[in-house]
C-alpha cells in the first residue's frame, strides 16, 4: 500500500553530526535482560528493530569500567577490548538493515553495586546509594578519579567506534550515571570546581562531551541523553530551572539531544499513570535553545501524534523504547501504509520486568520479543503451513486470539469459538477497570488482524461442549478457556480454604468485574500481589466505599516493583483514602468481622467488614478438557488428532504468558516432539 502523504515528514532524513539517520524513528536505549550475558540474543533483537525501519537502534546502558559493575542486572559491558566482539555482533546486525547503531556509555557511580568486581563505588561526594538498601557506600571522587573516569570514558568511546557504533552517547538521562550525579546538587556536595554552582556541576558533563567529540566526533555522532526534569520538585532538576539551564549551557556541544524525564519510573510511566506524549510539557523548551536535533519519548504509537510532535516543533526525532518492543516494525508499517496493523504498546511494563528479574525481555503484545535468536522467531514472518489441519480454538481470550492469529497467518483453517458475546476474555473485563483502558489493545489488534483473514471464522456466543467437539470435524482442538478467581482464599499465604470464605459470603475479582456490588466497609484481601487487588480497591473506593487493603506482603501490589509502579500504586491508594494493612493474613470471616493475623508474630486482630473481596489465585477452566479426556478413543474416531490446553486454562499467569502460549502453540504444534531444550542457549564455553 502507498504511504499516507500525511506521514511523509516522518521519513525525512536527519543529520546527526557526521552521520545521517535515514528517517525520524529512533529506538532509544532500553534494557533487555540479555546484555553482555546473551550477546547473540541481544544482537538479533536489535537487528529485527533495524529491519523494522528504525533509523537509529541503540543499546541499553553499557558499563564502561569494572567500577561500574551493575550486577546482578544484566546490561551491556565495555570494560576492555574483550567485550568488542559481542558488541560488534549488535552493530553488524543493525547495519545489515541500513540503520545506525548507537551505544549508551555509562558509569553508574554510586548506583553500581560492584558485587561482581568488588570495586568501591565512586560518587561526587561520599554517599550511600539512594536506590537500594545495600549496606555499602560510595566514596568521594578525587580530582585524579575524575581524570581517570574521563580517560575510561574516552577509551570506551574509541572502543565503541571500533565495535562499529555510529552514535556514541554521553549519558545523564536518569539518576543512573556519574554526570547526572554531579549535576544533582543533593548528591554533589563538592567545594572544588566540580561542585557548587550549576556551571561547576555541569563541568563534568561538558568535559565528557568535549572528550568524546575529540576522540570520535569526526566519524561518530555524539549524543547526550539528559533528563530535563526529575519530577521531584525543587529538590531535583526541573525543566523550568536547572534542566533548562543545562541545555542552555551546552546547547550546541552535542550532535543530538535525547531528552526525557527522570528517574526510570517517571520516564517509562505505565499507561495507568500517564498517556501517550506525556513528556511534552517538560521537554518542549529544548528545541528553542539548540539548533541540534532533539529526540524525545512518550510511548508514541500513533503516527498522527508523531507528526504533530514534529510539526509543532517539539521534537525532531520520535524516540521509542516500548513502542519498538511491542512492534519492532512500527516505522515500516507506517512507511508502507499499514499503520492500522501496528501492534500498539499497552503500557503494562512487563518488558521492564525482564531487567528487574535479570531474564530476557518479554512483552505482552509481542511474544517474539527476546526469542529472535534463541527460537528464531520473527515478529512478522511465520513458518509456512505444513499440513491441512482444521483447528477449533475454544475461548477468545489473549491465548485463543493469538493462537488463531498466528494459525490464520500460517494459512490454516480456524474456527474460534467464544462462549460469551464479547471477545478478549480477561483483557476485555480488566480493560474496564480504572486506568487499564489501553490494555484492550491486546484484543483489538488481534481481532482486527483476524477480521482480515479468510480462513478464520469467529463464533461469538458459542459455548463449546464435548459433544460438539466430536461433531465438529476439526483435526486439532485448542482449549484456551481461561480461568476464574477462587473464592475460598487459597493462594500463597493460605494453602487451605479460609474459614467463612465461600460463594455468597465473599466476592472474587470476577464478581466485582461482573457488576456484583460490595457493601461498605469492604476489605480487599490481596494475596496475588500484582495489579488487580489494588485496582479493585481503587474502584471500590471511588464508588464511595470505605476500603481496607489487607496483604501478607510488606506493601500493596508487591510484584509491581518489577514494572516500576509499586510506589505509584501505593501512593494512589493512600491518596484516595484506601487504608493499607500490610504483613497481615486472613484467618476467618463471620458475622461481618474478618479475623486477621500478623505474618510475623501471629498476633490476631479483627476488622469490621460488611463485605470481602478475595484476590488470591485462580482455578483453570478445565471442565471441557476433562470431558474430552474422558472420551478416549472416540476423539480419534471423530478425526481429532490432538487436544491441547493453553494459557490460563493450563495454568493461570500473566496476559503476556497467555499471548506467548497461544503464539507458541500456533508456531510449534507441528514441530517434531523432542526432549531437547526448546531454544538455543549461550553457553560460557561456546
Ligand atoms: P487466557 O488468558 O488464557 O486467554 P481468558 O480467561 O482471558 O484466558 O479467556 C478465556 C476465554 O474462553 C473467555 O473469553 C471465556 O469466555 C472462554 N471460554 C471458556 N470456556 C469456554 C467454552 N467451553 N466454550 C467457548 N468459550 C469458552
Ligand atoms: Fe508495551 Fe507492555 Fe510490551 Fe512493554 S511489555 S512494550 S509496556 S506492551
Amino acid at each position: 500500500m502507498p504511504r499516507d502523504p500525511r506521514f511523509d515528514i516522518l521519513f525525512e532524513p536527519v543529520r546527526l553530526g557526521p552521520v545521517v539517520a535515514k528517517n525520524r524513528f529512533f529506538q532509544v536505549p532500553h534494557c533487555n535482560g540479555m546484555g553482555h550475558a546473551k550477546p547473540r540474543a541481544h544482537a538479533a533483537m536489535r537487528g529485527v528493530k533495524a529491519e523494522g525501519g528504525w533509523a537509529v537502534v541503540s543499546t541499553e546502558e553499557v558499563e564502561i569500567h569494572a567500577s561500574s559493575d551493575l550486577s546482578p542486572y544484566v546490561e551491556g559491558r565495555l570494560w576492555d577490548d574483550r567485550d568488542l566482539p559481542a558488541l560488534a555482533l549488535l552493530s553488524d546486525a543493525v547495519h545489515a538493515h541500513g540503520a545506525l547503531a548507537a551505544i549508551e556509555l555509562v558509569h553508574g557511580g554510586m548506583n553500581a553495586s560492584n558485587q561482581y568486581s568488588r570495586d568501591v563505588a565512586i560518587a561526587p561526594s561520599a554517599i550511600a546509594s539512594p536506590d537500594s538498601y545495600t549496606p555499602s557506600q560510595a566514596r568521594a571522587m578525587t580530582k585524579a578519579d575524575i581524570r581517570a573516569y574521563r580517560r575510561w570514558h574516552r577509551d570506551a568511546a574509541l572502543r565503541a567506534r571500533r565495535a562499529g557504533f555510529d552514535v556514541i552517547y554521553v549519558y545523564a538521562g536518569h539518576g543512573l550515571s556519574l554526570p547526572m550525579h554531579f549535576l544533582q546538587a543533593r548528591h554533589n556536595r563538592r567545594t572544588d570546581e566540580y561542585g557548587g554552582s550549576l556551571v561547576n556541576r555541569a563541568r563534568l558533563l561538558r568535559e565528557l562531551i568535549e572528550d568524546t567529540k575529540d576522540a570520535v566526533g569526526d566519524t561518530c555522532a555524539v549524543a547526550v541523553r539528559f533528563a530535563v526534569d526529575e519530577l521531584r520538585g525543587a529538590d531535583g532538576i526541573e525543566s523550568s530551572g536547572e534542566g533548562r539551564e543545562v541545555v542552555a549551557l551546552l546547547a550546541e556541544l552535542p550532535d543530538l539531544w535525547d531528552v526525557n524525564v527522570s528517574d526510570w519510573a517517571n520516564d517509562s510511566m505505565p499507561s495507568r499513570f500517564a498517556p501517550e506524549g506525556f513528556q511534552e510539557d517538560k521537554v518542549r523548551f529544548v528545541k528553542s535553545l539548540t539548533s541540534k536535533p532533539v529526540v524525545g519519548v512518550g510511548r508514541f504509537t500513533s503516527p498522527d501524534a508523531m507528526v504533530s510532535q514534529i510539526r509543532r516543533g517539539v521534537l525532531d526525532m520520535i524516540g521509542a523504547a516500548r513502542p519498538s518492543i511491542a512492534d519492532p516494525f512500527l516505522p515500516r508499517k507506517i512507511e508502507s501504509g499499514e499503520q492500522d496493523d501496528i501492534r500498539e504498546c499497552i503500557g503494562c511494563n512487563i518488558c521492564v520486568s525482564g531487567d528487574y528479574t535479570m531474564t530476557p525481555i518479554r512483552c505482552t503484545q509481542n511474544p517474539t520479543m527476546g526469542e529472535e535468536w534463541r527460537k528464531g522467531w520473527h515478529p512478522e514472518r511465520l513458518p509456512p503451513r505444513t499440513a491441512d489441519d482444521a483447528f477449533l480454538i475454544v475461548g477468545a481470550g489473549p491465548a485463543g486470539l493469538e493462537c488463531a492469529r498466528v494459525l490464520g497467518r500460517r494459512g490454516h483453517a480456524v474456527v474460534l469459538a467464544e462462549a460469551t458475546a464479547e471477545l478478549g476474555g480477561r483483557v476485555a473485563r480488566e480493560a474496564r477497570l480504572p486506568g487499564l483502558a489501553a490494555w484492550v489493545r491486546v484484543r483489538d489488534y488481534r481481532v482486527q488482524q483476524l477480521n482480515k483473514m479468510s480462513t478464520v471464522e469467529i463464533c461469538r456466543g458459542s459455548p463449546v461442549t464435548a459433544d460438539q467437539v466430536l461433531e465438529f470435524g476439526a483435526t486439532r482442538v485448542v482449549l484456551a478457556t481461561g480461568s476464574r478467581w477462587r473464592v475460598d482464599g487459597v493462594g500463597r499465604a493460605n494453602t487451605d480454604p479460609v474459614p467463612g470464605f465461600g460463594a455468597g459470603t465473599v466476592l472474587t475479582p470476577d464478581d466485582v468485574m461482573e457488576g456484583r456490588e460490595a457493601a461498605s466497609p469492604v476489605v480487599v484481601f490481596d494475596d496475588d500481589h500484582y495489579y488487580l487487588g489494588a485496582i479493585l480497591a481503587e474502584k471500590l473506593r471511588s464508588a464511595g466505599l470505605a476500603v481496607t487493603l489487607v496483604t501478607p506482603a510488606a506493601c500493596a501490589s508487591a510484584w509491581t516493583v518489577h514494572t516500576l509502579e509499586q510506589h505509584r500504586i501505593q501512593q494512589r491508594l493512600l491518596d484516595s483514602g484506601v487504608a493499607i494493612l500490610a504483613n497481615h493474613n486472613v484467618k476467618g470471616y463471620a458475622g461481618g468481622t474478618l479475623r486477621l493475623a500478623c505474618t510475623y508474630t501471629g498476633r490476631e486482630s479483627a476488622i469490621a467488614a460488611a463485605s470481602v473481596v478475595t484476590v488470591t489465585a485462580r482455578v483453570s477452566n478445565d471442565a471441557l478438557a476433562l470431558e474430552l479426556a474422558a472420551l478416549g478413543a472416540r476423539l480419534a474416531t471423530a478425526g481429532v488428532v490432538s487436544v491441547t490446553t493453553i494459557g490460563d486454562a493450563l495454568a493461570p499467569s500473566t496476559i503476556a504468558a497467555a499471548v506467548y502460549a497461544g503464539h507458541r502453540h500456533a508456531r510449534e504444534f507441528d514441530a517434531p516432539e523432542s526432549d531437547a531444550v526448546p531454544f538455543l542457549r549461550e553457553l560460557p564455553t561456546a
